[in-house]
């Protein structure tokens, strides 16, 4: 049996544990939902502070020059690039995860004349399969929905596809595709890939262009700690600037913008992936939060990620067998992300109870327990705490009260 004093080792032996005093966590609490909100980093504050006092209350226009704010996406796509894998001139931030990969899908069908496919899961995250339907509908395609499993994907390509449009780590189950084989298995067919990394960036290691990726968004609120809304990231690899077109022709990924001329040029490059005006105020607090991962290698924090998860398996398997539990992650690590899922039937109720405790994690329908391990700020005692937690919820029958049971808004 683990016990908490081997996690409290553990814990003492991290070569993390110092990151977790970098966030502005609530006292006590156990934050598990670092994949669909993460946690604020403290010296933002007093960034936005500054930001809010200097560059706009008192710089006003000037600091479009003064402060760089028209080399701001530039500058915090270098950032991310580096997590990603991804040359600084390959990646762009800014707008939503959706918007971007309706900017990518279009710019990749383009490259595809004549073929009629886009390839994707059934299971992927709905703003995705709601884009591509949406894409489908413009240049008469259809889209191939299939199930999950690689062997699935790779069975459905075919000289008819066009795009096959993937979302890296599955939000639900947390498994992970083998981008590497299913990008290359995809270009033997002809086709594209484009890759949805809102589960992966800064969570998982990813290497674009080793994998010889095509396109890829990402979203920048999740495991990157941008804050509420974060513009998001798109990815283009070289080779596919000169002939790109996205159909967001917006004056910032014009050529001139300020040339203020009658036709629309790109700008050429990575640039061309940018559209309108983007949201400063929340691109500069993901710039100063991303500062968080200065130092630090994705294989690290990886490392770390894979101990937390395979504990908390562990721990699972050891309290929680009589109370009916399932795993819905995979048990094999290597295709496992910085999550785990649990299913349960009164599922929703026992996320409200475990948050009322202070320990966070969220629910998807139907039965979906699913909880986050972000490297930087969850320790091991943390993992062993929530364990226990949940056997005491179910034991006591705590969670089986109106209050847990009545679903909110946002679950
Ligand atoms: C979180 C997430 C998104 C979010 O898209 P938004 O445009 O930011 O709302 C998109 N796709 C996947 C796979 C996600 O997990």
């Amino acid at each position: 049996m683990t016990t908490r004093q081997d996690c409290i080792t553990l814990d003492q032996q991290d070569p993390l544990a110092a990151c977790r005093d970098k966030f502005a966590l609530p006292a006590g609490e156990i934050y598990l939902d670092g994949n669909s909100l993460g946690a604020m980093p403290r010296h933002v504050v007093a960034r936005m502070q500054e930001v809010m006092e200097k560059e706009w209350g008192q710089g006003l226009i000037r600091s479009w020059n003064d402060a760089g704010w028209i080399d701001l996406p530039r500058r915090v796509a270098a950032r991310v690039a580096r997590l990603v894998g991804a040359a600084p001139n390959e990646l762009m931030v800014g707008d939503s995860t959706s918007v971007n990969l309706y900017k990518a899908l279009v710019a990749a069908v383009r490259l595809r004349p004549g073929r009629k496919v886009i390839l994707s899961e059934r299971g992927n995250f709905p703003t995705d399969l709601y884009i591509a339907q949406s894409v489908a509908e413009m240049f008469n395609l259809e889209i191939r929905y299939v199930d999950s499993t690689p062997e699935d994907v790779l069975a459905a390509l075919d000289d008819s596809v066009a795009v096959l449009m993937l979302t890296h780590v599955n939000y639900r189950s947390g498994r992970i595709y083998p981008m590497h084989e299913i990008t290359k298995r995809a270009h033997d067919a002809g086709a594209l890939v484009v890759w949805d990394l809102a589960h992966s960036a800064g969570a998982v290691e990813v290497a674009l262009n080793d994998a010889n990726v095509d396109m890829a968004v990402g979203c920048g609120y999740k495991y990157l700690n941008g804050g509420p809304g974060a513009p998001a990231f798109v990815f283009v690899a070289e080779r596919h600037h000169k002939e790109m077109r996205q159909p967001l022709s917006g004056w910032h990924g014009h050529a001139r913008p300020f040339a203020f001329t009658l036709g629309y040029e790109a700008a050429g490059g990575i640039e061309s992936m940018q559209c309108g005006t983007p949201p400063l105020l929340s691109m500069l607090a993901l710039e100063s939060a991303l500062q968080v991962f200065d130092g630090i290698e994705m294989r690290v924090l990886r490392a770390k990620s894979v101990a937390l998860t395979e504990l908390f398996i562990r721990l699972v398997d050891e309290k929680l067998a009589p109370y009916g539990f399932g795993l819905a992650s995979p048990r094999d690590a290597q295709v496992r992300g910085s999550q785990v899922s649990l299913t349960h039937e009164q599922g929703y109720a026992i996320v409200q109870a475990l948050i009322a405790r202070g320990i966070v994690g969220d629910f998807r329908m139907p039965d979906i327990l699913r909880f986050g391990f972000t490297p930087l700020y969850v320790g091991y005692a943390d993992v062993y705490d929530t364990v226990q937690a949940i056997a005491e919820i179910m034991h006591s029958g705590e969670w089986n009260q109106e209050k847990f049971i009545t679903k909110k808004a946002v679950t």
